[in-house]
């Protein structure tokens, strides 16, 4: 995906922390019935852990409390969002949001929901067309697993209506929970929800310290949600949660002095009394006792304190709160790719674009011919490697003194470090590949943007347009392709390519 779009740090969709579930996990959490208080899943009695009152939300009158203040800043400030009166269109668009920025999605989001204004058309759709609709967007499973989603919920429908079950399904389409504040108003279910958003102003309201990405505290956290939720607007409540995160209770920078909930926030509580201290030790007053709002059990080891290794950093904050594990460093991977060009009937240049496997990463897009290179492979070493790899896949020798090196593309995914050596190699006359090599086809330059191909290939594709030393088409030794019988310069399928001067056996 697209991550070099998604915040750093603790950030987020919406500038928001993020937080991704499996459908496993949303299912444990929020789809099946949550055990009852002291109860283990199978009914048994549990041994009650003493709860550490800092971190909870124990009065009814602080409660009721904050609903009124959230819900009524909500109807005052809420965003006018095209996905707030539909609950198909929460569905959707919190999957959208996942990792992005509502601005971006808007565009992406409005486009999807006129394209298939029903779920029946969505179940309809292709993948290549899905794939070609989220192009750019990132994350391209999650366009993939909405669409298997519609179908499901098609046959759901015909066989047995809407249900609990369903509602289920919509939220595990995406791997996240994106429509359970949704799904509570359809459905009148007094519903917590959970997302990147709550999770960092729930950890602020109650100075959660410990990784807020930790099965207890995730666990602490959908019990406060489903405390807190208002029983007579479940889902407006949840959006005003999530709203508040994504628009005031920010990660860096949140604006506590116009936070509607900010009389019950304990980090907030806790920087006013820091300063209250500081300042009076500065008019020479007698030192009084800090009563910070640590749980008292800290330096016996609350689960949901700060670790003692990572104590509370008063340059910090409330942005103490919450607090991640250390990312894994992304994995460094180096992929040659190859853009392959010929002249079309009109004159006009035309790329080779292949599509990827139907799984795994970027499933199902198209892009350039690429070649995963080895590590601390060197540049003359890579480029025998993809002559080899273009030779193999057109069955007819390509010399790698033929690869003309453009540059480096570097791209970040969630997970990945990718640079791309981009290396390009014109065509001479009409060519086609062999149909048993993978889906390809010749694209113009309009059509491949129209294409469902990724980001990081619109800037090779961009990158070798603005090469200023070797214009395409004017290699000094372009292939010369065979001719084949059949349609001509805009076909997909067909012919073998040669070098110039080779001979056809
Ligand atoms: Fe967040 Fe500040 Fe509001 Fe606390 S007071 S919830 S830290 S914005």
């Amino acid at each position: 995906g697209d991550a070099s779009r998604a915040a750093a740090g603790t950030g987020g969709r919406r500038g928001g922390a993020s937080l991704t579930f499996s459908l496993g996990d949303w299912l444990r959490r929020a789809g099946r019935p949550r055990p009852l208080p002291g109860r283990l899943e199978d009914g048994r009695a549990r041994a009650p852990a003493p709860p550490p009152a800092p971190h909870l939300f124990s009065d009814p009158a602080e409660i009721e409390a904050l609903r009124g203040n959230l819900l009524a800043w909500y109807d005052r400030c809420k965003r006018d969002l095209p996905w707030r009166t539909l609950v198909r269109g929460v569905w959707v668009s919190e999957i959208m949001l996942q990792q992005t920025q509502v601005a971006t999605v808007i565009d992406y989001y409005n486009r999807w929901m006129q394209k298939w204004p029903t779920l029946q058309a969505l179940a309809q759709a292709s993948l290549e067309e899905v794939n070609e609709l989220w192009a750019g967007l990132g994350y391209y499973s999650r366009g993939k697993r909405l669409q298997e989603a519609a179908r499901k919920v098609r046959w759901c429908w015909g066989v047995g209506g809407v249900s609990k079950a369903l509602c289920s399904l919509w939220v595990g389409a995406g791997s996240h929970l994106p429509c359970l504040a949704g799904a509570a108003s359809c459905w009148h279910k007094a519903t917590g929800v959970v997302d990147g958003n709550v999770i960092r102003v729930l950890c602020r309201l109650r100075c959660i310290g410990a990784d807020s990405s930790s099965p207890p505290v995730i666990d602490r956290l959908w019990d406060m949600a489903n405390t807190l939720v208002d029983r007579s607007r479940p889902g407006d409540f949840n959006q005003a949660l999530m709203e508040l995160g994504a628009t005031v209770c920010v990660p860096k920078a949140p604006l506590c002095g116009e936070c509607p909930v900010k009389q019950h926030c304990r980090a907030r509580r806790r920087v006013e009394k820091e300063l209250a201290f500081a300042s009076q030790k500065l008019f020479g007053k007698p030192d009084p006792v800090p009563d910070v709002e640590d749980c008292g059990k800290c330096v016996g080891g609350c689960p949901l304190c700060p670790p003692a290794t990572e104590p509370w950093d008063s340059s910090l904050g409330v942005t103490n709160f919450p607090r991640k594990a250390a990312k894994k460093q992304p994995r460094v991977v180096k992929t040659a790719t190859c853009v392959l060009e010929r002249r079309g009937c009109h004159g006009a240049p035309e790329y080779l674009i292949v599509q990827r496997p139907n799984s795994g990463l970027l499933a199902g897009l198209w892009e350039f011919p690429s070649l995963l290179l080895a590590q601390g492979l060197q540049e003359e070493k890579q480029q025998e490697a993809l002559a080899d790899h273009l030779q193999a896949w057109m069955g007819w020798p390509v010399a790698a003194g033929d690869l003309q090196l453009i540059g480096e593309v570097v791209h970040i995914f969630s997970h990945i470090h990718q640079t791309y050596v981009v290396y390009s190699l014109p065509l001479d006359g009409d060519v086609t590949l062999d149909p048993a090599s993978s889906p390809s086809r010749w694209v113009t330059e309009e059509e491949f943007h129209a294409s469902a191909v990724s980001t990081a290939m619109k800037k090779v594709l961009g990158d070798t347009w603005a090469f200023p030393s070797f214009p395409l088409g004017s290699s000094p030794q372009p292939l010369r392709a065979v001719p084949v019988p059949g349609p001509s310069c805009c076909s997909a399928l067909g012919s073998l390519v040669l070098p110039s001067g080779a001979e056809s056996t």
